[in-house]
Protein backbone atom coordinates (compact mmCIF):
# COMPACT_ATOMS: atom_id res chain seq x y z
CA UNK A 1 0.00 0.00 0.00
CA UNK A 2 1.68 3.41 -1.02
CA UNK A 3 1.66 6.07 1.67
CA UNK A 4 -1.33 8.83 0.23
CA UNK A 5 -1.07 12.66 1.31
CA UNK A 6 -1.25 15.91 0.23
CA UNK A 7 2.60 15.86 -0.66
CA UNK A 8 1.65 13.24 -3.58
CA UNK A 9 2.29 13.91 -7.17
CA UNK A 10 -0.88 14.90 -8.31
CA UNK A 11 -0.50 12.24 -10.91
CA UNK A 12 -0.55 9.97 -8.99
CA UNK A 13 -3.30 11.18 -6.33
CA UNK A 14 -4.86 10.90 -10.19
CA UNK A 15 -4.12 7.70 -10.98
CA UNK A 16 -4.90 6.22 -7.96
CA UNK A 17 -7.71 8.10 -7.88
CA UNK A 18 -9.41 6.77 -10.93
CA UNK A 19 -8.44 3.29 -10.12
CA UNK A 20 -10.63 3.17 -6.91
CA UNK A 21 -12.90 5.72 -6.86
CA UNK A 22 -16.07 5.51 -8.77
CA UNK A 23 -17.56 9.19 -9.06
CA UNK A 24 -20.99 10.47 -8.84
CA UNK A 25 -22.62 11.73 -12.47
CA UNK A 26 -19.51 11.00 -14.51
CA UNK A 27 -18.63 8.50 -17.04
CA UNK A 28 -15.69 7.29 -14.87
CA UNK A 29 -13.63 6.43 -18.34
CA UNK A 30 -13.65 10.01 -19.43
CA UNK A 31 -12.47 11.44 -16.08
CA UNK A 32 -10.19 8.27 -15.86
CA UNK A 33 -8.07 10.23 -19.24
CA UNK A 34 -8.29 13.50 -17.79
CA UNK A 35 -7.95 12.41 -14.44
CA UNK A 36 -10.12 14.38 -11.44
CA UNK A 37 -9.08 17.82 -10.11
CA UNK A 38 -7.26 17.25 -6.14
CA UNK A 39 -8.64 20.17 -4.22
CA UNK A 40 -6.75 20.14 -1.08
CA UNK A 41 -7.84 23.13 1.12
CA UNK A 42 -9.99 25.68 1.32
CA UNK A 43 -10.73 29.17 3.12
CA UNK A 44 -13.21 31.29 2.73
CA UNK A 45 -14.58 31.68 -0.76
CA UNK A 46 -10.94 30.30 -2.24
CA UNK A 47 -10.24 26.35 -3.45
CA UNK A 48 -6.13 25.38 -3.54
CA UNK A 49 -5.52 22.57 -5.37
CA UNK A 50 -2.61 19.74 -5.29
CA UNK A 51 -1.04 21.97 -8.36
CA UNK A 52 -1.39 25.36 -6.03
CA UNK A 53 -3.59 27.32 -7.62
CA UNK A 54 -6.01 29.35 -5.77
CA UNK A 55 -9.07 29.05 -7.27
CA UNK A 56 -12.55 31.48 -6.53
CA UNK A 57 -15.42 28.99 -5.36
CA UNK A 58 -18.64 30.58 -7.06
CA UNK A 59 -20.70 27.45 -6.30
CA UNK A 60 -20.02 26.92 -2.77
CA UNK A 61 -19.15 23.69 -2.77
CA UNK A 62 -22.00 22.34 -4.17
CA UNK A 63 -24.28 24.83 -2.97
CA UNK A 64 -23.65 24.11 0.33
CA UNK A 65 -20.75 26.17 1.99
CA UNK A 66 -23.18 29.09 2.89
CA UNK A 67 -20.97 30.53 5.34
CA UNK A 68 -17.57 29.92 3.43
CA UNK A 69 -14.68 27.43 3.91
CA UNK A 70 -11.87 27.25 6.90
CA UNK A 71 -14.92 28.53 10.02
CA UNK A 72 -12.35 26.94 13.21
CA UNK A 73 -15.81 27.60 15.58
CA UNK A 74 -16.87 24.50 13.54
CA UNK A 75 -13.94 22.13 14.26
CA UNK A 76 -13.80 23.22 17.92
CA UNK A 77 -17.69 22.93 18.01
CA UNK A 78 -16.93 19.35 16.25
CA UNK A 79 -14.48 18.27 18.02
CA UNK A 80 -16.41 18.79 21.78
CA UNK A 81 -19.19 16.70 20.60
CA UNK A 82 -17.13 13.91 19.96
CA UNK A 83 -16.09 13.82 23.20
CA UNK A 84 -18.56 14.01 25.11
CA UNK A 85 -21.09 11.98 22.89
CA UNK A 86 -20.23 11.01 19.51
CA UNK A 87 -23.10 9.01 18.53
CA UNK A 88 -26.77 7.50 19.73
CA UNK A 89 -29.53 6.71 18.52
CA UNK A 90 -32.58 8.73 18.51
CA UNK A 91 -35.46 5.27 18.14
CA UNK A 92 -35.70 3.59 21.13
CA UNK A 93 -37.46 6.35 23.30
CA UNK A 94 -34.36 8.59 23.39
CA UNK A 95 -33.03 11.66 22.55
CA UNK A 96 -30.08 13.82 23.34
CA UNK A 97 -29.05 17.73 23.76
CA UNK A 98 -27.97 18.32 20.04
CA UNK A 99 -31.05 16.83 18.44
CA UNK A 100 -33.46 18.73 20.86
CA UNK A 101 -31.93 22.07 20.37
CA UNK A 102 -31.13 21.70 16.68
CA UNK A 103 -35.13 20.82 16.07
CA UNK A 104 -36.50 23.76 18.35
CA UNK A 105 -33.71 26.00 16.66
CA UNK A 106 -35.59 25.05 13.33
CA UNK A 107 -39.11 25.58 14.62
CA UNK A 108 -37.71 29.22 15.25
CA UNK A 109 -36.58 29.92 12.37
CA UNK A 110 -39.19 28.40 9.94
CA UNK A 111 -42.30 29.76 8.35
CA UNK A 112 -45.20 29.93 9.93
CA UNK A 113 -46.55 26.45 12.06
CA UNK A 114 -43.36 24.53 10.41
CA UNK A 115 -42.58 23.42 14.20
CA UNK A 116 -41.87 19.66 13.80
CA UNK A 117 -38.63 17.83 12.58
CA UNK A 118 -37.72 14.55 11.32
CA UNK A 119 -33.95 14.08 10.68
CA UNK A 120 -31.81 12.44 7.38
CA UNK A 121 -28.37 12.82 6.51
CA UNK A 122 -29.02 14.25 3.11
CA UNK A 123 -31.48 16.10 1.05
CA UNK A 124 -32.26 12.88 -0.97
CA UNK A 125 -32.74 10.81 2.36
CA UNK A 126 -35.33 14.00 3.52
CA UNK A 127 -37.52 13.67 0.36
CA UNK A 128 -37.43 9.57 0.97
CA UNK A 129 -38.97 10.91 4.04
CA UNK A 130 -41.41 13.07 2.41
CA UNK A 131 -42.54 10.91 0.49
CA UNK A 132 -43.74 8.29 2.55
CA UNK A 133 -44.52 10.94 4.99
CA UNK A 134 -47.05 12.29 2.91
CA UNK A 135 -48.83 9.07 1.87
CA UNK A 136 -48.66 7.75 5.59
CA UNK A 137 -50.70 11.21 6.39
CA UNK A 138 -53.59 10.90 4.07
CA UNK A 139 -54.14 6.80 5.30
CA UNK A 140 -53.78 8.18 9.11
CA UNK A 141 -56.90 10.19 7.75
CA UNK A 142 -58.33 7.51 6.22
CA UNK A 143 -57.40 7.96 2.54
CA UNK A 144 -55.13 5.44 1.39
CA UNK A 145 -55.62 5.97 -1.83
CA UNK A 146 -54.41 9.18 -1.90
CA UNK A 147 -50.86 8.53 -2.91
CA UNK A 148 -49.93 10.43 -5.96
CA UNK A 149 -47.46 12.66 -5.57
CA UNK A 150 -46.65 15.43 -8.28
CA UNK A 151 -43.58 16.91 -9.41
CA UNK A 152 -42.23 18.60 -12.09
CA UNK A 153 -39.76 17.77 -15.17
CA UNK A 154 -35.83 18.97 -14.83
CA UNK A 155 -36.28 19.15 -11.09
CA UNK A 156 -33.62 17.96 -8.89
CA UNK A 157 -35.00 16.28 -5.71
CA UNK A 158 -32.15 13.87 -4.68
CA UNK A 159 -30.98 10.83 -5.93
CA UNK A 160 -32.23 7.85 -3.98
CA UNK A 161 -35.09 5.62 -5.75
CA UNK A 162 -37.96 7.67 -4.11
CA UNK A 163 -36.27 11.42 -4.17
CA UNK A 164 -34.91 10.79 -8.15
CA UNK A 165 -38.16 9.03 -8.62
CA UNK A 166 -39.49 13.20 -7.34
CA UNK A 167 -37.02 14.48 -9.50
CA UNK A 168 -37.97 15.25 -13.37
CA UNK A 169 -34.26 14.18 -14.77
CA UNK A 170 -35.14 11.96 -17.82
CA UNK A 171 -31.46 11.09 -17.48
CA UNK A 172 -32.06 9.35 -14.25
CA UNK A 173 -35.04 8.02 -14.66
CA UNK A 174 -33.50 5.97 -17.55
CA UNK A 175 -31.53 4.27 -15.35
CA UNK A 176 -32.20 1.73 -12.46
CA UNK A 177 -36.19 1.56 -12.77
CA UNK A 178 -37.12 4.47 -11.90
CA UNK A 179 -39.36 6.91 -11.66
CA UNK A 180 -41.34 4.30 -8.59
CA UNK A 181 -45.40 4.28 -8.99
CA UNK A 182 -47.24 7.07 -8.19
CA UNK A 183 -45.37 10.27 -9.16
CA UNK A 184 -46.53 11.76 -12.00
CA UNK A 185 -44.44 15.03 -13.65
CA UNK A 186 -45.92 18.35 -15.11
CA UNK A 187 -44.06 20.92 -17.15
CA UNK A 188 -41.55 23.42 -15.48
CA UNK A 189 -41.50 27.20 -15.31
CA UNK A 190 -38.75 27.95 -17.51
CA UNK A 191 -39.72 30.67 -19.69
CA UNK A 192 -36.22 31.16 -21.71
CA UNK A 193 -36.33 27.35 -22.95
CA UNK A 194 -39.98 26.65 -22.93
CA UNK A 195 -41.95 30.27 -23.09
CA UNK A 196 -42.51 30.41 -26.49
CA UNK A 197 -43.92 33.55 -27.84
CA UNK A 198 -45.97 34.09 -24.30
CA UNK A 199 -44.89 36.50 -21.93
CA UNK A 200 -43.15 35.15 -18.78
CA UNK A 201 -46.36 36.19 -16.74
CA UNK A 202 -48.82 33.86 -19.08
CA UNK A 203 -46.37 31.40 -19.12
CA UNK A 204 -46.05 31.12 -15.39
CA UNK A 205 -49.73 31.07 -15.48
CA UNK A 206 -50.07 28.13 -17.78
CA UNK A 207 -47.27 26.42 -16.18
CA UNK A 208 -48.83 26.48 -12.90
CA UNK A 209 -52.50 25.80 -14.52
CA UNK A 210 -50.63 22.11 -15.52
CA UNK A 211 -50.77 21.30 -11.89
CA UNK A 212 -54.83 21.87 -12.00
CA UNK A 213 -55.25 19.87 -14.63
CA UNK A 214 -53.47 16.81 -13.74
CA UNK A 215 -55.21 16.92 -9.88
CA UNK A 216 -58.32 16.70 -12.10
CA UNK A 217 -57.18 14.24 -14.56
CA UNK A 218 -55.69 12.00 -11.94
CA UNK A 219 -58.55 12.66 -9.64
CA UNK A 220 -58.60 14.54 -7.02
CA UNK A 221 -59.51 12.14 -4.19
CA UNK A 222 -56.14 10.49 -4.96
CA UNK A 223 -53.13 13.06 -5.08
CA UNK A 224 -51.27 13.33 -1.78
CA UNK A 225 -48.93 16.32 -2.26
CA UNK A 226 -46.77 18.42 -4.97
CA UNK A 227 -43.34 19.35 -4.47
CA UNK A 228 -40.85 21.93 -5.99
CA UNK A 229 -37.99 23.77 -5.50
CA UNK A 230 -38.43 27.41 -5.23
CA UNK A 231 -36.27 28.10 -7.27
CA UNK A 232 -34.84 25.17 -9.47
CA UNK A 233 -31.63 24.94 -8.29
CA UNK A 234 -30.02 21.30 -10.11
CA UNK A 235 -32.11 22.22 -13.40
CA UNK A 236 -30.09 25.28 -14.08
CA UNK A 237 -31.30 28.15 -11.22
CA UNK A 238 -34.79 28.72 -13.02
CA UNK A 239 -36.34 31.42 -11.45
CA UNK A 240 -40.29 31.03 -12.41
CA UNK A 241 -42.44 33.69 -13.50
CA UNK A 242 -44.05 35.84 -10.78
CA UNK A 243 -47.12 34.31 -11.67
CA UNK A 244 -46.19 30.74 -11.04
CA UNK A 245 -46.20 30.75 -7.55
CA UNK A 246 -49.48 32.54 -6.25
CA UNK A 247 -51.25 30.32 -9.07
CA UNK A 248 -49.26 27.04 -7.52
CA UNK A 249 -50.44 28.09 -3.79
CA UNK A 250 -54.16 28.75 -5.25
CA UNK A 251 -54.49 25.17 -6.81
CA UNK A 252 -53.05 23.19 -3.34
CA UNK A 253 -55.21 25.10 -1.65
CA UNK A 254 -58.54 24.47 -3.56
CA UNK A 255 -57.93 20.80 -4.01
CA UNK A 256 -56.74 20.32 -0.42
CA UNK A 257 -53.45 18.87 -1.64
CA UNK A 258 -50.08 18.93 0.66
CA UNK A 259 -47.38 21.48 -0.78
CA UNK A 260 -44.14 20.30 -0.30
CA UNK A 261 -40.85 23.11 -0.76
CA UNK A 262 -37.90 21.39 -1.56
CA UNK A 263 -35.69 23.91 0.28
CA UNK A 264 -32.39 22.21 0.32
CA UNK A 265 -30.47 24.78 -2.25
CA UNK A 266 -33.17 27.59 -1.06
CA UNK A 267 -32.53 27.66 2.30
CA UNK A 268 -30.57 29.35 5.08
CA UNK A 269 -29.95 32.33 3.22
CA UNK A 270 -29.12 31.93 -0.22
CA UNK A 271 -31.98 33.89 -1.19
CA UNK A 272 -31.67 36.90 1.17
CA UNK A 273 -34.37 35.27 3.76
CA UNK A 274 -33.93 32.04 6.27
CA UNK A 275 -35.95 30.11 3.52
CA UNK A 276 -36.65 30.52 -0.29
CA UNK A 277 -40.43 30.41 0.31
CA UNK A 278 -40.31 33.68 2.23
CA UNK A 279 -38.56 35.44 -0.41
CA UNK A 280 -41.44 33.55 -3.11
CA UNK A 281 -44.63 34.20 -1.14
CA UNK A 282 -45.14 30.55 -0.61
CA UNK A 283 -46.46 28.51 2.37
CA UNK A 284 -45.91 25.03 2.43
CA UNK A 285 -46.90 22.21 4.37
CA UNK A 286 -43.45 20.39 4.30
CA UNK A 287 -40.12 22.06 3.70
CA UNK A 288 -36.93 19.78 3.02
CA UNK A 289 -33.40 21.45 4.70
CA UNK A 290 -29.95 19.83 3.83
CA UNK A 291 -26.61 21.69 1.88
CA UNK A 292 -26.67 25.29 3.93
CA UNK A 293 -28.19 23.48 7.03
CA UNK A 294 -24.99 22.87 8.36
CA UNK A 295 -22.57 24.59 5.32
CA UNK A 296 -22.07 21.12 4.30
CA UNK A 297 -19.16 20.72 7.32
CA UNK A 298 -21.75 17.72 8.05
CA UNK A 299 -23.72 15.56 6.18
CA UNK A 300 -27.56 16.20 7.59
CA UNK A 301 -30.76 17.00 6.12
CA UNK A 302 -34.32 17.29 7.89
CA UNK A 303 -38.66 17.42 6.94
CA UNK A 304 -39.98 20.17 8.95
CA UNK A 305 -43.89 19.31 9.33
CA UNK A 306 -46.90 21.77 9.84
CA UNK A 307 -48.23 21.63 13.37
CA UNK A 308 -51.70 19.72 11.43
CA UNK A 309 -49.11 17.12 9.30
CA UNK A 310 -47.60 16.20 12.29
CA UNK A 311 -50.38 15.73 15.06
CA UNK A 312 -51.63 13.04 12.35
CA UNK A 313 -48.32 11.31 11.99
CA UNK A 314 -48.11 11.20 15.59
CA UNK A 315 -51.17 9.20 15.52
CA UNK A 316 -49.70 6.06 13.82
CA UNK A 317 -46.28 4.55 14.71
CA UNK A 318 -44.16 5.93 11.48
CA UNK A 319 -42.26 2.86 10.94
CA UNK A 320 -38.97 4.39 9.23
CA UNK A 321 -35.36 6.32 10.08
CA UNK A 322 -32.04 6.31 9.62
CA UNK A 323 -28.91 5.04 12.14
CA UNK A 324 -27.99 8.61 11.98
CA UNK A 325 -31.23 10.80 11.87
CA UNK A 326 -30.08 13.75 14.43
CA UNK A 327 -26.47 12.70 14.55
CA UNK A 328 -25.47 14.55 17.81
CA UNK A 329 -21.94 15.75 15.99
CA UNK A 330 -24.08 17.10 12.90
CA UNK A 331 -27.04 19.00 14.73
CA UNK A 332 -24.16 20.36 16.70
CA UNK A 333 -21.90 21.43 13.54
CA UNK A 334 -25.44 22.91 12.12
CA UNK A 335 -26.07 24.94 15.34
CA UNK A 336 -22.99 26.23 15.41
CA UNK A 337 -23.44 27.32 11.72
CA UNK A 338 -26.85 28.74 12.30
CA UNK A 339 -25.30 30.68 15.21
CA UNK A 340 -22.60 32.10 12.89
CA UNK A 341 -25.47 33.05 9.94
CA UNK A 342 -27.53 35.08 13.00
CA UNK A 343 -24.51 36.84 14.95
CA UNK A 344 -23.02 37.74 11.96
CA UNK A 345 -26.05 39.07 10.09
CA UNK A 346 -25.15 37.04 7.03
CA UNK A 347 -28.69 37.14 5.72
CA UNK A 348 -29.47 40.41 5.91
CA UNK A 349 -25.89 41.52 4.49
CA UNK A 350 -27.03 39.38 0.97
CA UNK A 351 -30.63 40.56 1.28
CA UNK A 352 -29.57 44.48 1.52
CA UNK A 353 -25.80 44.66 -0.10
CA UNK A 354 -23.67 41.72 -0.94
CA UNK A 355 -26.92 40.11 -2.93
CA UNK A 356 -27.57 43.79 -4.68
CA UNK A 357 -24.51 44.21 -5.62
CA UNK A 358 -24.32 40.66 -7.25
CA UNK A 359 -27.33 41.25 -9.09
CA UNK A 360 -26.22 44.22 -10.79
CA UNK A 361 -22.77 42.94 -11.41
CA UNK A 362 -24.00 39.84 -12.42
CA UNK A 363 -26.94 41.55 -14.69
CA UNK A 364 -23.75 43.57 -16.61
CA UNK A 365 -22.58 40.24 -18.00
CA UNK A 366 -25.86 40.64 -20.28
CA UNK A 367 -24.27 43.23 -22.84
CA UNK A 368 -22.36 40.19 -23.74
CA UNK A 369 -22.92 38.84 -27.29
CA UNK A 370 -23.15 35.07 -26.07
CA UNK A 371 -25.58 36.21 -22.74
CA UNK A 372 -29.79 35.75 -23.35
CA UNK A 373 -30.88 36.25 -19.58
CA UNK A 374 -28.86 36.93 -16.29
CA UNK A 375 -31.32 35.59 -13.74
CA UNK A 376 -30.23 36.02 -10.33
CA UNK A 377 -32.00 35.92 -6.84
CA UNK A 378 -30.13 36.47 -3.71
CA UNK A 379 -27.13 34.76 -4.10
CA UNK A 380 -28.32 32.03 -6.81
CA UNK A 381 -27.86 33.04 -10.38
CA UNK A 382 -27.76 31.68 -13.84
CA UNK A 383 -26.27 32.84 -16.86
CA UNK A 384 -28.79 31.67 -20.65
CA UNK A 385 -26.07 31.24 -23.66
CA UNK A 386 -27.61 31.70 -26.69
CA UNK A 387 -26.77 32.37 -30.11
CA UNK A 388 -29.42 34.46 -31.16
CA UNK A 389 -30.56 36.62 -28.34
CA UNK A 390 -33.68 37.95 -29.71
CA UNK A 391 -34.88 34.64 -30.54
CA UNK A 392 -33.50 32.89 -27.05
CA UNK A 393 -32.95 30.07 -30.09
CA UNK A 394 -30.51 27.16 -28.99
CA UNK A 395 -26.89 26.39 -30.34
CA UNK A 396 -27.28 24.09 -33.50
CA UNK A 397 -24.70 21.98 -31.39
CA UNK A 398 -26.06 19.45 -28.80
CA UNK A 399 -27.61 20.89 -25.96
CA UNK A 400 -24.78 20.76 -23.09
CA UNK A 401 -22.09 21.15 -25.76
CA UNK A 402 -21.33 25.29 -25.39
CA UNK A 403 -22.15 25.27 -21.31
CA UNK A 404 -19.32 22.40 -21.48
CA UNK A 405 -16.87 24.61 -23.45
CA UNK A 406 -17.83 27.73 -21.50
CA UNK A 407 -17.25 25.81 -17.82
CA UNK A 408 -13.70 24.63 -19.20
CA UNK A 409 -12.82 28.25 -19.66
CA UNK A 410 -14.01 29.26 -15.90
CA UNK A 411 -12.11 26.00 -14.61
CA UNK A 412 -8.72 27.50 -16.79
CA UNK A 413 -9.47 30.99 -15.49
CA UNK A 414 -9.45 29.53 -12.00
CA UNK A 415 -13.37 30.06 -11.40
CA UNK A 416 -15.72 27.24 -10.38
CA UNK A 417 -19.12 28.09 -12.40
CA UNK A 418 -21.44 25.21 -13.39
CA UNK A 419 -23.18 24.71 -16.68
CA UNK A 420 -26.64 22.83 -17.09
CA UNK A 421 -26.93 22.37 -20.40
CA UNK A 422 -26.17 26.19 -21.86
CA UNK A 423 -26.71 27.76 -18.72
CA UNK A 424 -24.09 28.86 -16.21
CA UNK A 425 -25.01 29.12 -12.79
CA UNK A 426 -23.19 30.32 -9.97
CA UNK A 427 -24.24 29.94 -6.25
CA UNK A 428 -21.50 31.31 -4.11
CA UNK A 429 -21.01 31.00 -0.52
CA UNK A 430 -22.82 33.98 1.60
CA UNK A 431 -19.90 35.65 2.68
CA UNK A 432 -18.44 36.40 -0.16
CA UNK A 433 -16.90 40.25 -0.27
CA UNK A 434 -17.86 42.85 -3.24
CA UNK A 435 -14.21 42.67 -4.04
CA UNK A 436 -14.03 38.70 -5.06
CA UNK A 437 -17.75 39.45 -6.57
CA UNK A 438 -15.72 41.76 -8.89
CA UNK A 439 -13.26 39.12 -9.31
CA UNK A 440 -16.01 36.44 -9.88
CA UNK A 441 -17.73 38.62 -13.14
CA UNK A 442 -14.06 39.48 -13.94
CA UNK A 443 -13.11 35.76 -14.58
CA UNK A 444 -16.49 34.78 -15.75
CA UNK A 445 -16.66 37.94 -18.29
CA UNK A 446 -12.95 36.68 -19.34
CA UNK A 447 -14.38 32.79 -20.00
CA UNK A 448 -17.32 34.06 -21.79
CA UNK A 449 -14.73 35.88 -24.05
CA UNK A 450 -12.73 33.12 -24.79
CA UNK A 451 -15.86 30.75 -25.36
CA UNK A 452 -17.39 33.33 -28.01
CA UNK A 453 -13.85 33.08 -29.43
CA UNK A 454 -13.99 29.09 -29.84
CA UNK A 455 -17.16 29.08 -30.91
CA UNK A 456 -16.38 31.49 -33.65
CA UNK A 457 -13.51 29.89 -34.93
CA UNK A 458 -15.24 26.83 -34.98
CA UNK A 459 -18.37 27.70 -36.64
CA UNK A 460 -20.26 26.99 -34.01
CA UNK A 461 -22.55 30.07 -33.77
CA UNK A 462 -25.11 29.07 -35.76
CA UNK A 463 -29.04 28.67 -34.19
CA UNK A 464 -30.31 25.20 -34.17
CA UNK A 465 -34.14 24.45 -33.21
CA UNK A 466 -35.96 23.30 -29.66
CA UNK A 467 -36.74 19.82 -29.62
C1 LIG B 1 -28.96 18.68 -3.63
C2 LIG B 1 -30.43 18.64 -3.60
C3 LIG B 1 -31.12 17.55 -3.07
C4 LIG B 1 -30.41 16.31 -2.63
O1 LIG B 1 -29.61 16.53 -1.51
P1 LIG B 1 -28.41 15.51 -1.21
O2 LIG B 1 -27.87 16.02 0.09
O3 LIG B 1 -27.45 15.59 -2.35
O4 LIG B 1 -28.99 14.17 -1.07
C5 LIG B 1 -32.49 17.61 -2.97
N1 LIG B 1 -33.16 18.68 -3.38
C6 LIG B 1 -32.54 19.74 -3.92
C7 LIG B 1 -33.35 20.93 -4.34
C8 LIG B 1 -31.16 19.75 -4.06
O5 LIG B 1 -30.55 20.79 -4.63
Amino acid sequence: MVSISTNTPTSELQAIDAAHHMHPFTTAQDLAVKGARVITRAEGCWLTDSDGNRILDAMAGLWCVNIGYGRRELAEVAARQIQDLPFYNTFFQTTHVPVIALAAKLAELAPGDLNTVFFANSGSEANDTNIRAVRTYWAAKGQPDRNVIISRWNAYHGSCVGSGSLGGMTGMHAQGGMPIPDIHHIGQPHWYNEGGDLSPEDFGLARARELETAILEIGPDRVAAFIAEPIQGAGGVIVPPASYWPEIQRITKQYGILLIADEVITGFGRTGNWFGSETLGITPDIMTIAKGLSSGYQPIGASILSDEVAATLAQVEFNHGYTYSGHPVACAVALENIRILEEEDIITRVREDTGPYLKKRFESLTDHPLVGEASIVGMMGSLALTPDKATRAPFEAEAGTVGYICRERCFANNLIMRHVYDRMIISPPLTISKKEIDILIERARKSLDECYAHLQANDMLKPGTRP
